[in-house]
């Protein structure tokens, strides 16, 4: 007898898909288009949480941005899609595992660490990664634990990009502003303490090359009760002749010139931006004491890009705190090639390739910011996973499934249940959702509260499990 064709009832194709955020989402939506295809998806993550940075990555406020999940839960209710929360890749499943219980695997992980600024005393007490302050905020569970010190009255930003303009809103914005929000029960409590009045901001190349973008730069502008400051002398300079600024760089170059025409309101706080200046030694003995600046001079590189160069001039900018937002930065996976100096899986139009062969790895794919690096916005994603997707789909009609027999998912759970028993589906997500939501209107029109500990959304998940039980009554005994 010959076997059914993959991709039928008969014999579904079953994917895995290792992450949970918008690329790994936008890949599960794209399998389940091809109407002509039975495809079984599962995507795990590690957290019992889905959805990654929109969830732990997005500014709280920027509750609009978050309303995404909705595309997503749609993308969840198809009958063939399961979610395996609190699985951790390498730990409850390992690669042979994937392997072994898939036809494909596409990795959708996200970059999870920072760029280094490798400079002196950069990790000093005090200074601090743009991921730990944002995880901090967003209630992530592995940032629950740190502690900020907003005794001092300033700040430094290093970056100039979107996560930059985020950090210094979220130290500015009036905390009764950020009492609407879902932040961190923790962050609410700490910034009501804040003494923070002045944030700077620092851009090692020049307004023209700055990475964030205008909507953001203008949210600046209309921070309550905040002074922004620009130097008009940042903003005289000649265009190179060759120089085509886009319409975006033209939008920010406006706004920076409205800015740096704007006289001091007497506002209580104030953003600084200050371009060309890049930080060099980090100042204090046992904590930051402040920040070693040099300034910059713009030179275009051999292959045409605009870069700086330190000069002879510094100065020294006085603080207790330094934010390091100078972009994220991906990991390796165990079993999986690694582009160490871009921190992405190598990979061609999302086929994993071997660096070593030079050839495709079998049946493994790549989407999102592990795949291209830590660049775009949310939806930059959705084409990304279709291209990835559109090669998964082209290697299966090649036939190149074909012959790999996989377990179906009542193994798959088995095993997963095995391994760790409170595993958490879509559905319990959903209950946990309510949950953070009930405990939102408690508190008083905020749209969610967040649990930040694993152990209570779990407990609380349980709680809520048996209350419901209870409700329903004792089953009915067969007659
Ligand atoms: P990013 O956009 O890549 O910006 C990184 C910034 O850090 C750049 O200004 C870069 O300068 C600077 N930088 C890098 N290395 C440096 C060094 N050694 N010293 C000093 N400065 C250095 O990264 P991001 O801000 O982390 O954002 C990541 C992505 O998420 C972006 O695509 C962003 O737009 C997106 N995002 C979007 C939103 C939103 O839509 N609201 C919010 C947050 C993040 P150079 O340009 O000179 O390299």
């Amino acid at each position: 007898m010959t076997e059914p064709r993959l991709g039928t009832e008969a014999r579904p194709l079953r994917v895995a898909v290792v992450g949970s955020g918008p690329s790994g989402f936008y890949a599960a939506e794209h399998l389940h288009r091809q109407h002509e295809l039975v495809v079984q998806v599962d995507m795990f993550d590690r957290l019992p949480t889905p959805f990654g940075l929109v969830r732990g990555g997005v500014a709280p406020d920027h509750q609009n941005i978050k309303a995404v999940t909705r595309v997503y839960d749609k993308i969840a209710a198809h009958p063939e899609f399961r979610f395996y929360g609190n699985i951790e890749f390498g730990r409850e499943l390992t690669h042979d595992d994937l392997r072994a219980y898939y036809h494909a695997v596409i990795y959708a992980v996200g970059a999870r660490t920072d760029k280094r600024l490798g400079i002196p005393k950069e990790y000093l007490p005090g200074s601090h990664s743009a991921s730990e302050f944002v995880g901090w905020y967003n209630a992530h569970p592995d940032f629950r634990s740190l502690t900020f010190d907003f005794s001092g009255t300033s700040a430094i930003v290093v970056g100039n990009g979107n996560v930059a303009m985020d950090l210094a809103r979220i130290l500015l914005v009036p905390v009764d502003d950020l009492r609407r929000t879902d932040i961190a029960e923790h962050a609410l409590r700490a910034l009501s303490n804040s003494n923070i009045r002045e944030v700077t901001i620092l851009g090692r190349r020049g307004p023209a090359e700055a990475a964030f973008t205008t909507k953001e730069l203008r949210e600046l502008g209309h921070l309550p009760d905040c002074d922004v400051v620009v130097d008009p002398a940042d903003l005289d300079f000649e265009a190179a002749p060759d120089a085509e600024y886009s319409k975006a760089t033209q939008a920010n170059l406006d706004v920076l010139r409205e800015y740096a025409q704007r006289p001091p309101t007497g506002a209580r706080r104030r953003v600084i931006l200050r371009f060309l200046r890049s930080p060099v030694a980090i100042v204090g003995e046992d904590r930051v004491r402040g920040v070693v600046v040099a300034e910059n001079e713009l030179f275009r590189s051999d292959d045409g890009t605009v870069r700086a160069r330190m000069t002879e001039r510094s100065d020294v900018l006085d603080t207790d705190l330094v934010f390091r937002a100078i972009g994220y930065q991906g990991m390796p996976l165990m079993g999986i090639p690694f582009d160490a100096a871009r921190g992405v899986i190598p990979n061609d139009h999302g086929r994993v390739m071997d660096p070593t062969t030079g050839a495709p790895v079998a049946a493994e794919y790549v989407v999102g910011w592990i795949k291209r690096g830590p660049r775009g916005i949310i939806g930059t994603n959705k084409p990304d996973s279709q291209e990835t997707v559109d090669s998964l789909l082209e290697d299966l009609r090649a036939g190149m499934f074909e012959a790999q027999e996989v377990p179906g998912r009542a193994v798959l759970e088995r095993l997963l249940g095995e391994r760790r028993r409170d595993f958490v589906s879509y559905d319990d997500w959903q209950m946990i959702d309510m949950l953070e939501q009930e405990r939102g209107r408690k508190a008083g029109e905020r749209p969610r509260v967040k649990f930040s500990r694993i152990e209570d959304m779990l407990i609380a998940l349980a709680e809520k499990k048996l209350r419901d039980r209870e409700a329903e009554g004792p089953p009915e005994s067969p007659a």
